[in-house]
């Protein structure tokens, strides 16, 4: 990452975008960022996001959906970024049960016209967003990148592993380096409000019941937001020829250069949903009037992330444990909102 190219970021309005966003600007880089404006969440919360990008001189933002196919072509053939981040993406599996649609055009068309746009433009690294939900109910435990993972259990997650072997293709046939992070329940500052952490801080302060699920035995591995923007911008400085995996998996001489990587990203410490409520109670100073439920359809009962390959790919993992990343969230949440 040296040359004065641009960074591409989708979803650049999103929690995620606008934190990667922020961080990059912050360093100088030139950043073009991309967002449909989408209303699956709060429209404000991204608007509020997108007025401090605005504030960096070094931003541009365009209003595209990954679904325009004319519009995301042109775009990539004039900017020609150097990297390209696709975090753009129909989020949320619960609401993949009752709209499955949403999901194949932005996750799967949508992907497509961002992997044809890094193919024709030239683009020299694909980063995109996978899931831990691609890890379905698997009891194997911590999951790890070596392990199979096809057995998804939502739409959402098999939109996500539909992402990766999209990439595989695109890496195998046209030398297009990629590399899948497979994020695991990603929280912090400016988080979705469609998320439990969100879910639960607005209900409790205004007294009241939070629904925990699965009698709040499922576990989760929290991942900050910090610690998540730095895994990125480590694994975007990746060159694009340091995955000796690539060769044996690629046999045509061709296509040996082209690297197809997969890391997962997750904050290293799974904790139960109860134990995620204390913390959060600690932090408002009020206590949660529990509503318990048993597991959602589509839900897994458990994730927990194996980060060696991210460790030996880039020096880094995961740090920020959740009673240091929860009382931040709260603390945004509380000015943001002023309550
Ligand atoms: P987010 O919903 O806050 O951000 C996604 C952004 O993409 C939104 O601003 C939305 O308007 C935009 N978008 C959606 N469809 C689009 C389209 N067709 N064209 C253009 N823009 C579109 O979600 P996030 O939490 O920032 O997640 C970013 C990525 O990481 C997503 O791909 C998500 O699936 C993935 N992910 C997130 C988590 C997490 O815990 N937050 C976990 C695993 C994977």
């Amino acid at each position: 990452m040296t040359s004065s190219r641009p960074i591409l970021i989708t979803g650049a309005a999103g929690f995620i975008g606008f934190h990667l966003c922020e961080r990059l600007l912050s360093d100088g880089r030139q950043v073009v960022g991309l967002d449909s404006m989408n209303e699956y969440y709060d429209v404000n919360l991204k608007r509020a996001r997108l007025d401090r990008l605005n504030g960096f001189s070094n931003f541009r933002f365009e209003h595209v959906d990954l679904t325009e196919r004319d519009r995301i072509s042109a775009l990539f053939l004039s900017t020609a970024p150097e990297v390209v981040v696709n975090l753009a993406a129909q989020a949320g599996v619960r609401y993949s049960l009752t709209n499955p649609h949403a999901y194949a055009e932005s996750n799967l068309s949508g992907f497509l016209n961002i992997l044809e746009g890094c193919r024709h433009a030239s683009v020299g690294h694909l980063v995109y967003a996978s899931s831990s939900s691609i890890y379905g109910g698997s009891t194997r435990m911590p999951f790890s990148v070596h392990d199979s993972a096809d057995h998804p259990l939502s739409l959402y997650a098999a939109s996500k592993k539909a992402n990766e072997l999209m990439a595989h293709t695109y890496s195998h046939l046209f030398g297009l380096p990629t590399t899948g992070l497979r994020f695991f329940t990603v929280y912090g500052p400016w988080g979705r409000p469609d998320m439990a952490l969100f879910i639960f801080a607005k209900a409790i302060l205004a007294g009241e019941p939070i629904d925990v699920f699965n009698y709040g035995n499922m576990q989760r591995d929290f991942t900050y937001i910090d610690d998540i923007v730095e895994g990125i911008v480590r694994v975007m400085r990746q060159p694009a020829t340091s995955n000796p995996d690539w060769k044996s998996a690629a046999p045509d001489p061709a296509t040996s250069n082209a690297p197809f990587r997969i890391h997962n990203i997750g904050g290293n410490s799974p904790v139960q949903l109860n134990r995620l409520i204390e913390v959060l109670e600690d932090a408002l100073g009020r206590k949660a009037n529990r509503n318990l439920m048993p597991i959602q359809p589509g839900d897994v009962p458990s994730t927990s992330a194996d980060v060696s390959s991210l460790e030996e790919a880039t020096g880094f993992k995961p740090k920020i444990p959740i009673e240091i990343g929860v009382p931040r969230f709260v603390k945004w949440y509380r000015d943001f909102y002023r309550v």
